[in-house]
Protein backbone atom coordinates (compact mmCIF):
# COMPACT_ATOMS: atom_id res chain seq x y z
CA UNK A 1 0.00 0.00 0.00
CA UNK A 2 2.61 2.25 0.70
CA UNK A 3 5.72 1.23 -1.29
CA UNK A 4 2.55 1.81 -4.45
CA UNK A 5 1.23 5.52 -2.78
CA UNK A 6 4.66 6.26 -3.94
CA UNK A 7 5.48 5.16 -7.00
CA UNK A 8 1.57 6.92 -7.86
CA UNK A 9 2.70 10.40 -6.76
CA UNK A 10 5.64 10.88 -9.21
CA UNK A 11 3.60 13.40 -11.05
CA UNK A 12 6.17 12.04 -14.29
CA UNK A 13 4.62 8.33 -14.44
CA UNK A 14 0.94 9.85 -14.29
CA UNK A 15 1.78 12.30 -17.11
CA UNK A 16 3.15 9.78 -19.30
CA UNK A 17 -0.03 7.02 -19.22
CA UNK A 18 -2.16 10.40 -19.58
CA UNK A 19 -1.05 10.76 -23.06
CA UNK A 20 -2.02 7.20 -23.46
CA UNK A 21 -5.51 7.83 -22.39
CA UNK A 22 -6.75 6.18 -19.22
CA UNK A 23 -3.90 3.87 -18.14
CA UNK A 24 -4.74 0.72 -15.74
CA UNK A 25 -2.73 2.35 -12.93
CA UNK A 26 -4.27 5.41 -13.41
CA UNK A 27 -7.90 3.95 -12.65
CA UNK A 28 -6.53 2.48 -9.85
CA UNK A 29 -4.54 5.33 -8.46
CA UNK A 30 -8.21 7.05 -8.97
CA UNK A 31 -10.02 4.05 -7.50
CA UNK A 32 -7.84 4.38 -4.65
CA UNK A 33 -7.88 8.35 -4.13
CA UNK A 34 -11.66 8.31 -4.22
CA UNK A 35 -11.64 5.55 -1.42
CA UNK A 36 -9.26 7.38 0.65
CA UNK A 37 -11.96 10.19 0.22
CA UNK A 38 -14.48 8.71 1.15
CA UNK A 39 -13.44 7.17 3.99
CA UNK A 40 -12.12 10.44 5.36
CA UNK A 41 -15.17 11.97 4.68
CA UNK A 42 -17.13 8.90 6.56
CA UNK A 43 -14.89 9.01 9.56
CA UNK A 44 -15.36 12.82 10.03
CA UNK A 45 -18.82 12.45 9.21
CA UNK A 46 -19.58 9.56 11.98
CA UNK A 47 -17.44 11.86 14.44
CA UNK A 48 -19.27 14.90 13.83
CA UNK A 49 -22.77 13.37 14.23
CA UNK A 50 -21.59 10.78 17.01
CA UNK A 51 -21.92 12.63 20.28
CA UNK A 52 -20.92 9.61 22.21
CA UNK A 53 -17.72 9.35 21.56
CA UNK A 54 -17.15 12.78 23.78
CA UNK A 55 -18.29 11.42 26.67
CA UNK A 56 -16.16 10.00 29.67
CA UNK A 57 -17.24 6.25 30.84
CA UNK A 58 -18.53 7.97 34.53
CA UNK A 59 -20.79 10.03 32.70
CA UNK A 60 -24.75 10.31 33.23
CA UNK A 61 -26.21 11.17 30.24
CA UNK A 62 -30.14 11.45 29.84
CA UNK A 63 -32.19 10.76 26.59
CA UNK A 64 -35.70 12.66 25.62
CA UNK A 65 -37.89 9.97 23.86
CA UNK A 66 -40.19 11.90 23.11
CA UNK A 67 -39.99 12.75 19.41
CA UNK A 68 -40.72 16.22 19.45
CA UNK A 69 -37.78 16.39 21.59
CA UNK A 70 -35.24 13.90 21.35
CA UNK A 71 -32.57 15.92 23.42
CA UNK A 72 -29.62 14.04 25.01
CA UNK A 73 -27.89 15.40 27.42
CA UNK A 74 -25.01 15.23 30.31
CA UNK A 75 -25.73 15.62 34.03
CA UNK A 76 -23.01 17.59 34.59
CA UNK A 77 -24.01 20.17 31.85
CA UNK A 78 -27.10 20.96 33.83
CA UNK A 79 -28.24 23.84 36.24
CA UNK A 80 -29.12 22.69 39.73
CA UNK A 81 -32.77 23.81 39.03
CA UNK A 82 -32.88 21.18 35.69
CA UNK A 83 -31.42 18.59 37.52
CA UNK A 84 -34.15 18.79 40.36
CA UNK A 85 -36.91 18.79 37.61
CA UNK A 86 -35.75 15.82 36.44
CA UNK A 87 -37.52 13.76 39.66
CA UNK A 88 -39.87 16.86 40.89
CA UNK A 89 -42.80 15.27 41.72
CA UNK A 90 -42.37 11.68 41.38
CA UNK A 91 -42.97 10.03 44.11
CA UNK A 92 -40.27 7.60 45.45
CA UNK A 93 -42.59 4.60 45.14
CA UNK A 94 -43.19 5.11 42.11
CA UNK A 95 -40.52 2.70 40.34
CA UNK A 96 -41.11 3.89 36.72
CA UNK A 97 -37.89 4.81 34.69
CA UNK A 98 -38.63 7.68 32.78
CA UNK A 99 -38.26 11.29 34.39
CA UNK A 100 -38.99 14.71 33.58
CA UNK A 101 -37.01 15.81 30.49
CA UNK A 102 -34.94 18.87 31.55
CA UNK A 103 -34.94 20.36 28.14
CA UNK A 104 -39.03 20.40 27.47
CA UNK A 105 -40.75 19.07 30.77
CA UNK A 106 -42.29 15.97 29.15
CA UNK A 107 -42.21 12.75 31.63
CA UNK A 108 -40.18 10.97 28.70
CA UNK A 109 -36.29 11.51 29.54
CA UNK A 110 -34.37 8.45 30.84
CA UNK A 111 -30.80 7.54 31.54
CA UNK A 112 -28.53 5.73 29.13
CA UNK A 113 -26.98 3.04 29.85
CA UNK A 114 -23.08 2.04 29.53
CA UNK A 115 -22.73 -1.30 27.86
CA UNK A 116 -19.65 -3.56 29.20
CA UNK A 117 -18.27 -4.75 26.05
CA UNK A 118 -18.07 -2.10 23.45
CA UNK A 119 -19.15 0.96 26.00
CA UNK A 120 -21.04 2.74 23.82
CA UNK A 121 -24.05 4.57 26.16
CA UNK A 122 -27.24 3.32 24.56
CA UNK A 123 -30.92 3.36 25.17
CA UNK A 124 -32.33 -0.45 26.02
CA UNK A 125 -34.70 -1.01 23.94
CA UNK A 126 -37.48 -1.99 26.56
CA UNK A 127 -37.51 1.62 27.32
CA UNK A 128 -37.91 3.09 23.90
CA UNK A 129 -40.62 0.16 23.46
CA UNK A 130 -41.97 1.19 26.46
CA UNK A 131 -42.52 -2.27 27.24
CA UNK A 132 -41.64 -4.32 30.92
CA UNK A 133 -37.94 -4.43 31.50
CA UNK A 134 -36.48 -7.74 30.51
CA UNK A 135 -34.36 -10.23 32.58
CA UNK A 136 -31.34 -9.23 30.50
CA UNK A 137 -30.47 -5.88 28.74
CA UNK A 138 -29.09 -6.10 25.08
CA UNK A 139 -27.04 -3.39 23.90
CA UNK A 140 -28.73 -2.04 20.86
CA UNK A 141 -24.87 -0.90 19.58
CA UNK A 142 -23.39 -4.12 19.62
CA UNK A 143 -26.45 -7.01 20.81
CA UNK A 144 -24.21 -7.71 23.98
CA UNK A 145 -26.52 -9.05 27.33
CA UNK A 146 -25.13 -7.37 30.15
CA UNK A 147 -25.80 -9.58 32.79
CA UNK A 148 -24.48 -11.97 30.77
CA UNK A 149 -21.44 -10.03 30.28
CA UNK A 150 -21.39 -9.16 34.02
CA UNK A 151 -21.92 -12.66 35.26
CA UNK A 152 -18.93 -13.53 32.61
CA UNK A 153 -16.30 -11.00 33.65
CA UNK A 154 -17.18 -12.16 37.26
CA UNK A 155 -16.57 -15.80 36.52
CA UNK A 156 -13.18 -14.74 34.99
CA UNK A 157 -12.05 -12.59 37.71
CA UNK A 158 -12.82 -15.22 40.57
CA UNK A 159 -11.86 -18.02 38.11
CA UNK A 160 -14.18 -20.51 38.09
ZN1 LIG B 1 -37.45 16.47 26.07
ZN1 LIG C 1 -22.31 -2.77 23.28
Amino acid sequence: MLKNNKSYSQPGSIRRQGRRGFGRDEIIMTTVLIVVIGLGLFVAFKQFFSSESDYKPMDVIYKCLNERCGEEYLAADLTDEERRSLTKGIPEEDNEPYLFCAKCGQRDAVRKDRCLKCEEYFVPQFLVDDTERPDDIECTECGTKQREEHNRRRRELHGD
